[in-house]
């Protein structure tokens, strides 16, 4: 298994690229930008909406046990206070006493400089080398006021995980979708966390997208269930392309695991900064339907009327990241090779996940290939998002649709008014070959139905 990322440089090539070829944007630029906080631009977009249709695909419409929901991000505050969020969603917070004033996650800084979160021993600012004070726990939830008051009573919270929406509608969805466990409620949506240290592009960022499944189960089932998801998640990542040897599952340590988990296990990824959480797949054991059963006085159980048991069912939770998801697969893609003697950058996406899937390029801007091109751009384009670019040279709109991930490009040249048809070129193994206008936007959707692996594999 690898230990380092294939090019160490690849986060400021990818920030670099994201920005010129419109992927990503920081929040605000013209103001000078805020902090960790991305704008998602045309090409992003796309990309990261593919993404979530992956997801919400293979969640709930592959599969008869799964519900979708869209619930609002300002809860009722008790809810946070019923979840544990209020008093345990904390980092622990230290500040150089030296010349930077920098604020770090004391956790990370004893990571870094003595190999382990909990290790004892002394630490000092990574920046300035200054002293660190005694660190104290920060609450990384956002705080805003409901109404037009701002008195205690009225605040509120942006929500910090989509999960606890999930939670407060189980007896929603049960009863009206008619469910029983195991089955389970999914959502994708913005949360909120106001981290110490964010950064490293949109792997930790302030306000971001996520994708959680609770998939309540009979108590006794729950290990089963993990195991279940574990192996599904896994599959999902590779599935779109993502290298098998750049993901491993982790295992936490008990000292690791969070105040309402009896087993979790993170799907990592070999990030440029080295291995790093893409998801976490968690047993949440009863823990969350219990304390919201507490906090409102609504029973959240599952009565079953053949054999007449009733119980708390146990909840598994796979929780990913949608731009963490975004920027694992953005690096995983990014490749750079020599062809001819010319370097060309590509991004080796999933067909599926690519923004664009096709380009259709006149060769020259004139005798009738840009309107023959615009026939077959139009034939394409009512099967899949493709792009039409006519303008400078034809390698250099090649390198452009090789770096923003196209998988195939179609030219129109003499030989297309000639015998009807145009080039085909891949990619991946930059094969060119010829097919009949007619049928290239069949053949191309068809492509798209196959399954594919990465030609990083070999
Ligand atoms: P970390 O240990 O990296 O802070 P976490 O364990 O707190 O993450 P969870 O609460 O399990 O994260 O959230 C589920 C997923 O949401 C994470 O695996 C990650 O993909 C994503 N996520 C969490 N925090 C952020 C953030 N600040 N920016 C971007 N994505 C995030």
């Amino acid at each position: 298994m690898p230990t380092t990322s294939t090019h160490p440089d690849v986060m400021e090539k990818l920030v670099s690229l994201c920005k010129r070829r419109g992927f990503i944007f920081q929040s605000s630029e013209i103001y000078g930008g805020t902090g960790s906080v991305w704008d998602y631009g045309p090409l992003g977009v796309e990309l990261k909406r593919n993404l979530k249709d992956a997801w919400w695909r293979a969640m709930v419409y592959a599969r008869d046990d799964i519900e979708g929901l869209d619930a609002a991000i300002l809860m009722h505050p008790r809810t946070w206070e019923a979840s544990g969020h209020l008093e345990g969603f904390t980092d622990p917070l230290v500040q150089c006493l030296g010349k930077c004033k920098r604020r770090w996650r004391e956790d990370h800084v004893r990571e870094e400089q003595l190999g382990a979160e909990d290790a004892e021993g002394e630490i000092v600012c990574p920046k300035c080398g200054g002293e660190l004070t005694e660190p104290r726990q920060f609450n990384l939830m956002f705080k805003t006021h409901m109404g037009p008051v701002e008195e205690s009573g009225t605040e509120v919270f942006l929500r910090p995980e989509t999960a606890q929406g999930i939670f407060v509608n189980f007896k929603n969805v049960l009863s009206f979708a008619r469910k029983k466990p195991p089955f389970g409620i999914a959502q994708i949506g913005k949360s909120f966390r106001n981290e110490i240290t964010p950064g490293n592009f949109v792997f930790r960022m302030r306000e971001f997208e996520q994708m959680e499944m609770e998939f309540f189960v009979p108590p006794d089932e729950a290990g089963r269930w993990h195991e279940h998801w574990m192996e599904q998640r896994m599959g999902w990542y590779t599935g779109l392309g993502i290298r098998p040897d750049h993901l491993r599952l982790r295992e936490h340590g008990a000292d690791e695991l969070s105040h309402y988990s009896s087993a979790t296990s993170d799907v990592e990824y070999l990030f440029p900064m080295g291995w790093s959480e893409l998801e976490g797949v968690a047993n949440r054991g009863d823990f969350d339907l219990t304390q919201h059963a507490k906090f409102s006085g609504e029973k959240l159980e599952y009565f079953d009327q053949s054999t007449g048991d009733r119980y708390v069912p146990y909840v598994i939770e796979p929780a990913a990241g949608v731009d963490r998801a975004m920027l694992a697969f953005m690096v995983d893609a990014y490749d750079v090779e020599e062809v001819e003697g010319r370097t060309r950058t590509v991004l080796r996406l999933h067909p599926r996940l690519a923004p664009n899937k096709a380009a259709v390029l006149p060769l020259v801007s004139k005798e009738g290939m840009p309107e023959r091109a615009r026939e077959v751009y139009e034939s394409v384009k009512a099967r899949m998002p493709a792009e039409f670019d006519e303008g400078g040279s034809i390698g250099k709109r090649y390198r452009r649709q090789d770096e923003i991930g196209t998988p195939w490009c179609i030219t129109i040249d003499g030989e297309t008014l000639e015998d009807g048809t145009v080039t085909l070129r891949d990619r991946d193994s930059l094969d060119q070959t010829r097919v009949p206008a007619d049928d290239v936007a069949a053949l191309l959707a068809d492509r798209l139905a196959e399954p594919w692996t990465t030609p990083k594999l070999g």
